[in-house]
């Protein structure tokens, strides 16, 4: 395979590398994640799956740049320690790595003490998402979380002693029983920390989960979304006066510090996943990786002892050889264009249409002049030039404007 050939797959700009942690010590109620709770048996064999994983894509994508890592799950820092520097170390070698990447990695505030959070520095990761979720004990518990309130500041407070000098906090919001003040007290404290990212999501009851199952059996009330709505609100004017940047629905950061490789996704941009479950967008495919993880751990294994037979180009018989495969589908260009659009109206700064035009190939002004005319009309987007955005009203309810690029 030549290089120029390995760049038909990936772009020689690159692409993001997610790398799919299935375990969490404790499964959270309201979670529909493809993560586990009691299968700690199979972290030992993980290790030499995810690895074999890595290595099988490196050869087969010819070793290409990568631009992000991006540990998630689950629960990464739930793995023994010495994980994630081996496995960096088998993405270091099977790709080739900007040195300035983005390296971030999921963590519990349980987690995460002064040596812990040395360790995962010391390990080459250089930005780190507590998953805070509320700073009221409360909540906590009806979250089913592992930590305490005082335990996410102390994470926080040991990941800047560590070195961590990029860090976000994850909240949610819009929550049973939570008040109006107990939002403000949690979201102020939050934003005193002063980390350099916040991201706030709104509960959805997903259905299956034991939450869901609570609130149908009428043992803990309803979210009210007016109220979570107010509390959206409140965050961004709280957010706002703080020096923060409202740069997509759910995100803000300090200057320069938005998530490099979830722009990727917003961007529309190719990304590959390994580990049990994660979804890849390459070329014009999108694929995943069987869920099971026992599944996941037998196959990646077998891929390794299989070979790795290099790829010219990405195409059905390329994926159909992928022993992780759980499945693929062809991307054609009218979802391309559809999903270049709603992802990039998640970018409340704007999307730019000659160049979202240049990414698809397709003049998309011309191709959604009816739609774009429509939402204006409503109030949902309005234009400068070339740049089209949500208003500030519609944020809450920018599906309205999505389904329309949607055929
Ligand atoms: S820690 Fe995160 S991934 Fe794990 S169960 Fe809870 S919400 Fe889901």
């Amino acid at each position: 395979m030549t290089t120029s050939n390995a760049r038909q797959i990936v772009p020689a700009s690159g692409m993001g590398l997610y790398v799919h942690v299935p375990f969490c010590k404790t499964k959270c109620p309201y979670c529909d994640f493809n993560t586990y709770q009691g299968i700690e048996n199979l972290m030992e064999p993980f290790l030499p799956a995810l690895t074999a994983e890595i290595e099988c894509w490196g050869e087969t994508l010819a070793r290409p740049a990568v631009n992000s890592v991006f540990f998630g799950g689950g629960t990464p820092s739930y793995l023994p320690p010495g994980y994630i520097e081996q496995i960096l170390a088998s993405v270091q070698d099977s790709f080739r790595v900007d040195p300035a990447a983005e390296i971030t990695i999921e963590a519990n505030p349980g987690d995460l003490d002064a040596a812990a959070c040395e360790g995962i520095l010391g390990q080459g990761v250089n930005r780190l998402s507590i998953g805070v979720q509320s700073l009221d004990n409360d909540l906590l518990n009806l979250l089913g979380r592992r930590h305490q309130a005082s335990e996410a500041v102390q994470a926080f407070e040991s990941a800047r002693q560590a070195g961590f000098d990029n860090v976000n906090l994850d909240l949610m919001y819009g929550l049973p029983n939570q008040s109006m003040d107990q939002w403000r007290r949690t979201l102020d404290s939050l934003a005193g920390l002063a980390p350099e990212h916040i991201s706030l999501y709104a509960l959805t009851l997903e259905e299956g989960t034991p939450m869901h199952r609570w609130v149908e059996e009428g043992k803990i009330p309803e979210p009210d979304p007016d109220l979570a709505a107010d509390m959206y609100g409140y965050a961004r004017d709280a957010l706002a006066s703080a020096g923060y940047h409202h740069y997509e629905i759910s995100n803000w950061s300090l200057p320069g510090r938005a998530c490099e490789h979830n722009l990727v996704y917003w961007e529309n941009g190719p990304y590959l996943g390994v580990g049990p479950g994660a979804h890849s967008h390459l070329g014009d495919w999108r694929f995943w990786t069987v869920l099971s993880p026992r599944d996941y751990n037998n196959k990646a294994t077998a891929w390794a002892d299989a070979g790795v037979q290099p790829a010219d180009e990405l195409v059905e018989s390329v994926l159909q050889g992928v022993p992780t495969s759980g499945g693929w589908e062809h991307i054609s260009q009218e979802t391309a264009c559809s999903e270049t659009m709603f992802l990039g109206l998640r970018l409340l700064d704007g999307l730019h249409l000659s160049d979202a035009s240049t990414r698809t190939g397709v003049d998309l002004a011309k191709k959604y002049q009816a739609p774009i005319e429509e939402c204006i009309q409503l109030g949902l987007l309005e234009q400068d030039g070339d740049c089209l955005k949500l208003t500030k009203p519609s944020y809450l309810i920018a599906n309205q404007a999505f389904t329309r690029f949607v055929e």
